[in-house]
């Protein structure tokens, strides 16, 4: 199938063009003309024209804790006390409800594959569900009802501490599988049933260096680069999680990771906030990508990452909207160089089109969509338009500082997935009120427990 994309103006990676025609088969790109005039046959796109944006790092339920854990003090660990009050109260049915709104509310950002760092496996107690990829599949049956493509990070996770110490009683006992060779089994079974299905890869997580004994890594490991799908990692968010972990085992969550073999190209290492330098030569020597977290990470009082450092590196860098306390990632982009300015007291050190590439292609290659993120020939087609006549970006002109440092989220008016309309004039097309869907998904699972009863 044939279709035809006339841009105003397009992001061709090095610069912005005037007047850009896209053709499109089957999905992907096969011509781009510059400095042509609108073709009555061809669908308009008004503003700039980007590729794809890619949130690599999502916990979707996390939405519904949004204005709820910013209402009083506490720390990154209270918070998690209330996040899982919301994971206890989740079924297959109200996940993928509360999900499809999500990733809904993601693809209206512009946001055309996310990746979903996925370890809520199991029933209440651990008990298995009849298929014990239930969740898994509520979560990708809603990417693709709202449009978008899936990279399920499906998680291993079966201890508290660095130590070993087992999952406690309640919520995190939904999370663990066993032992790291149970979760390959239920991985592998997932990535089985999943094959072909377009718009949909599995890949591997560790949830982090406390989440998972040593003993236990390989198994994820080896799994994950016998399958070459992406690996990803929750690393070095909180100086208490890096402290654990050189009391457990003498060595830095990065350190530990490179000993089990869990680095590589095909790796990312989410937050990595509090890096020595020695962790960062790690990185760049096995071309470990990175994933910041940056409207995450202030909501929780994380701290600042060196991303001067690791964008000076040979890995990716790829950007998430995480815990979901806003889904805007032009917010996430923007911040890396904002925060970088409080941090170092110095302006400009990376520029937009870096940031916008590490929204675009190195979110999309993070969560193994090599093909996606770049309007280019042979690229998938991904399209997001961003309006320039809005409030916020009038006056500012075609230029991608403009969308860095100066559009929202809600400047997206039209967004296309593997050439298909999902979003058009600011309007979800398949899940039509966004809002609605998330107001009744959060209002289920916050207001009662998984029996109905108000606590
Ligand atoms: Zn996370």
């Amino acid at each position: 199938m044939t279709s035809s994309w006339w841009c105003e103006h397009a992001w061709l990676g090095d610069s912005v063009a005037d007047g850009v025609l896209i053709t499109v088969v089957d999905g992907r790109i096969t011509a781009i003309e510059t400095g042509v005039a609108p073709h009555a046959s061809s669908h308009r796109l008004a503003g700039l024209v980007l590729p794809g944006l890619a949130n690599a790092h999502s916990h979707a339920f996390h939405r519904a804790l949004r204005a709820r854990t910013q209402r009083d003090r506490g720390s990154f660990w209270t918070w998690r006390d209330l996040m899982y009050r919301a994971a206890e109260a989740l079924n297959p049915d109200s996940y993928r409800r509360l999900a499809r709104a999500v990733y809904a509310e993601m693809a209206l950002a512009g946001i055309t594959a996310v990746g979903e760092f996925h370890y809520l496996h199991h029933d209440v107690g651990g008990a298995r569900y009849s298929d014990p990829n239930a969740m898994g599949h509520a979560l990708i049956d809603a990417a693709g009802e709202a449009g978008i493509r899936m990279t399920l990070l499906d998680t291993c996770y079966l201890s508290s501490a660095p130590d070993g110490t087992p999952l406690a009683e309640g919520p995190q006992q939904r999370f663990g599988d066993g032992s790291g060779e149970q979760w390959a089994q239920r991985a592998e079974a997932l990535h089985a049933q999943m094959s072909g299905r377009p718009g949909v890869l599995i890949g591997a997580a560790l949830h982090s260096v406390r989440g998972v004994p040593l003993e236990h890594m390989p198994a994820v490991v080896e799994w994950a680069g016998a399958q070459r799908v992406p690996l990803h990692v929750h690393s070095s968010e909180q100086p208490a999680e890096v402290e654990r972990c050189l009391a457990a085992h003498g060595r830095t969550p990065t350190a530990v990771l490179r000993d089990v073999g869990a680095l590589g190209p095909r790796t990312t290492a989410v937050h990595a906030t509090h890096l020595s330098a020695a962790d960062i030569a790690d990185l760049d020597a096995t071309t470990t990508g990175v994933c910041f977290c940056p409207t995450t990470e202030r909501d929780l009082g994380d701290g600042i990452g060196p991303a001067a450092a690791l964008l000076a590196g040979r890995g990716l860098f790829s950007l998430g909207s995480d815990s979901h306390a806003v889904i805007d990632l032009f917010e996430e982009a923007r911040a890396v160089e904002l925060d970088e300015r409080l941090a170092t007291g110095r302006r400009g050190t990376i520029c937009a089109d870096r940031l916008l590439r590490a929204a675009t292609g190195d979110g999309q290659r993070a969560l193994g969509w090599q093909d996606a993120g770049a309007l280019a020939i042979g690229s998938r087609a991904d399209f997001v338009a961003v309006q320039l006549n809005s409030v916020r970006t009038a006056g500012g002109a075609a230029t991608v500082e403009n969308v860095v440092f100066a559009a929202s989220a809600c400047d997206v008016t039209d967004v296309v997935v593997d050439g298909r309309a999902v979003v058009a004039d600011g309007r979800h097309l398949i899940v039509e009120d966004t809002a609605a869907e998330l107001a009744s998904a959060i209002a289920e699972l916050m207001n009662t427990d998984r029996r109905g009863v108000r606590p």
